[in-house]
């Protein structure tokens, strides 16, 4: 058989567009340079064999996510269908097609979210939200998604309960809402009682929480009804727990009175709801032994770890522990550490948030010159929100965060101090 001799090196010098072996040239690049799709140079020596099949065609997946960008939202979208099955070798093509469809496509404003409203509902399904400081914990919206799992199965409107009302309900699928009065817990389950009467709800969910489950335990109490406790699975038609440690798994159609443990159900996350306020009938007032009911904040810096709210913690980025624990002062946030700086002794043992120091349920994190070590980040894993200040921008800990500041600590932590004080004063 004939078949022509390819000489691979020879196509290769054919191709290279710049940069002299051993030595710079003037336009910049030391090293030789390949142009693939370019037509070959003086000396190639290509034939039919490798014209067909040895040119691969380099991806490049910024150059093609900035093609299937679409313009027109407040966050980035890509139109997937721009972006072709073989990706190899359509960079411009895509690019072009991209491009095209963009231009003729007019501006899009950005659109306003669809209230889904509720006004005739065939029944009520009462969220009871602990929403501490009037903000909804991650159980709460979880909450109000097992609760919408029911309203929407039947018709249904969820009724939002709080003691401080949240101001995200109607994001978080709340059709009503409404205000729970009485000082105490014993105030709070009588008003609960009375609505539940008044209303007669299909279901009443509770977040098997401290406050939640004690509340859901006194009302099942006063209304003499069975409470399903600590509901781990549920859906429109049927919710089960675990029983018998873990060795048998409970299961019923879903009854009146539900408390839910963490992540029995996904937040609801797509249609934004009414959240009408409403009014709740309210309790005839009953003699109580109490006679003042006020919560006292426990203090951050002696507070656990643990159990802190919002943590400020510094990692080996931080040089002035000063400023780190003026900050820590006037933000009332509970100081914490990494190893790095705890195995130094600039911080107590007892700071170290990680796998081998402190697992953190605090509702927020600000990270003070922290990389976010793997050990590191499995301390705030249940976080709501982390925050970062890292000169990195591809520090782990900056990746994990909702809000990043890539700035020397030692220059954000004056500022911020500044800017608190001012705000004191103003
Ligand atoms: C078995 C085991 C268990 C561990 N358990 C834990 C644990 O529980 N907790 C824990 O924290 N670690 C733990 N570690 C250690 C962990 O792997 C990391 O070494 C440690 O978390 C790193 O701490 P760091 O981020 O403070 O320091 P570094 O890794 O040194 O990171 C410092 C960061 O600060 C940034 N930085 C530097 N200068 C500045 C500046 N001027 N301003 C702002 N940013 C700056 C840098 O960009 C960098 O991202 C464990 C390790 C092992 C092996």
């Amino acid at each position: 058989m004939n078949r022509p001799r390819r000489d691979p090196r020879g196509e290769r010098a054919g191709q290279r567009v710049g940069g002299v072996q051993g030595a710079a040239p003037a336009g910049g690049h030391a090293r030789p340079r390949f142009d693939l799709f370019g037509a070959p140079q003086p000396g190639a020596v290509r034939n039919a064999v490798s014209n067909a099949g040895s040119f691969a065609v380099r991806r490049d997946p910024r150059a093609h996510w900035a093609a299937a960008m679409t313009r027109g939202g407040a966050r980035p979208r890509f139109d997937l269908s721009l972006l072709g099955q073989n990706l190899l070798g359509q960079g411009l093509l895509i690019q072009a097609r991209a491009l095209d469809a963009q231009a003729a496509a007019p501006e899009l404003a950005p659109q306003a979210p669809q209230v889904r409203i509720i006004d005739d509902p065939a029944f009520l399904v009462l969220a009871l939200a602990d929403a501490p400081g009037g903000h909804l914990t991650t159980q709460d919206r979880q909450l109000l998604g097992a609760a919408r799992l029911l309203a929407d199965a039947g018709g249904g409107a969820v009724l939002l309960l709080a003691s401080l009302m949240p101001e995200d309900s109607s994001a978080a699928g709340a059709d009503r809402v409404a205000g729970l009065c009485g000082d105490d817990a014993d105030g709070r389950a009588d008003a609960l009682a009375a609505a539940i009467a008044a209303l007669a709800p299909r279901h009443v969910l509770f977040a098997e929480t401290p406050t939640g489950g004690d509340l859901a335990r006194r009302v099942a109490v006063r209304l003499d009804e069975p409470l399903f406790c600590g509901a781990e699975q549920i859906s429109a038609k049927s919710i089960a727990r675990p029983a018998r440690g873990r060795t048998v798994e409970r299961r019923s159609t879903p009854p009146r009175l539900i408390t839910l443990a963490d992540g029995a159900a996904a937040p609801h996350g797509r249609v934004v709801h009414e959240a009408r306020p409403v009014e709740l009938p309210r309790p005839a007032p009953r003699e109580s032994f109490i006679l003042a009911v006020e919560e006292v904040p426990a203090d951050p810096a002696t507070v656990a770890l643990g159990e802190a709210d919002f943590v400020l913690s510094a990692g080996h980025g931080v040089s002035d522990f000063e400023a780190f624990r003026a900050l820590a002062v006037a933000l009332r946030a509970t100081p914490g550490a990494s190893r790095m700086v705890c195995d130094a002794g600039l911080m107590p043992r007892a700071a170290q948030v990680g796998a081998s120091g402190t697992v953190l349920a605090a509702r927020c994190y600000f990270a003070l010159g922290i990389a976010g070590a793997p050990q590191h980040l499995q301390g705030i894993a249940g976080c709501e929100h982390v925050l970062a200040v890292n000169i990195d921008l591809h520090a782990a800990m900056v990746a994990r965060a909702g809000l990043a500041i890539v700035q020397d600590a030692q220059l954000v932590m004056p500022a911020l101090l500044k800017a608190l004080h001012e705000e004191a004063g103003a």
